[in-house]
């Protein structure tokens, strides 16, 4: 994958706001506004502190930020180089 494509690849989820579909494919549970963290979680009592606003993502409790390709790194616990391949099948 090359710059290129990973520039048109942000572009795509930003402009869809596609990062919320995606954490949900990514099997993050929300409630409201809010995402359970997938750092941070499973903790069985702890409240969903993770935010998504303008393509990226925050948690308050750990500190996790990041974009789109970030979330699915955190998530899938996977390198770069995967999260983008999942990605691009995902908002295909
Ligand atoms: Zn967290």
């Amino acid at each position: 994958m090359t710059i290129e494509d990973r520039r048109h690849m942000d572009e795509l989820v930003t402009r869809r706001h596609a990062i919320e579909r995606v954490a949900e494919d990514l099997g993050l549970k929300r409630e409201g506004k809010h995402f359970y963290c997938p750092a941070c979680h499973p903790g069985a009592d702890c409240k969903p502190d993770l935010v998504i606003k303008d393509g990226r993502f925050q948690c308050f409790r750990c500190g996790a930020l990041g974009d789109v390709v970030g979330l699915v790194k955190l998530a899938r616990q996977c390198d770069l180089e995967s999260a983008l391949e999942w990605l691009s099948r995902e908002i295909r």
